[in-house]
C-alpha cells in the first residue's frame, strides 16, 4: 500500500520515534509547527476519522492513552498541548492515514485563527 505512515510503522522510511507499543506509534513531526509537534497513529491503516469502525474504539482510546503518556513524558501535561486529528479536505488532511498531531511548547493560537 502506497501510504508514507504504514512505510513508517514498517521502518522502510525512516522517523524519529517518542513511543511504540504495539498498536500505537508516534514520531516527531517533519515540519514542525510548534517546538512540540508529535504525531501519532495506530500501526493499523485506517483513512480517515470516518473510517473508524467500532472495532477501532479500543485502539482510538489507546492513541489517547499514548497522547496522555508522551505528554507527561515531554514535560508539557502541565502546561498543556493540543491534541488535533484532520479530517478530508476541508480539515486540512494531507496523509490519509489517521494520526493526531500533539502540539505544544509554547502558547498556541486560537483555534478561530484558522
Ligand atoms: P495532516 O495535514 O493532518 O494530514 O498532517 C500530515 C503531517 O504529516 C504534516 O504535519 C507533515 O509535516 C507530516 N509528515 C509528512 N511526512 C512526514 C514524515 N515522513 N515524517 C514525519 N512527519 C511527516
Ligand atoms: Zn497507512
Amino acid at each position: 500500500m502506497d501510504c508514507i505512515f504504514c512505510k513508517i510503522v514498517e521502518g522502510s522510511i525512516p522517523s524519529k520515534k517518542v513511543f511504540e507499543n504495539d498498536h500505537v506509534l508516534a514520531f516527531h513531526d517533519i515540519s514542525p509547527a510548534a517546538p512540540v509537534h508529535i504525531l501519532i497513529i495506530p500501526k493499523k491503516h485506517i483513512a480517515t476519522m470516518n473510517d473508524v469502525e467500532p472495532d477501532d474504539f479500543g485502539l482510538i482510546g489507546e492513541v489517547h492513552r499514548a497522547a496522555q503518556q508522551i505528554a507527561r513524558e515531554q514535560g508539557v501535561a502541565e502546561s498543556g498541548y493540543r491534541l488535533i486529528n484532520n479530517c478530508n479536505r476541508n480539515g486540512g488532511q494531507v496523509v490519509y492515514h489517521i494520526h493526531y498531531h500533539l502540539l505544544a511548547g509554547e502558547q498556541l493560537g486560537p483555534l478561530n485563527a484558522k
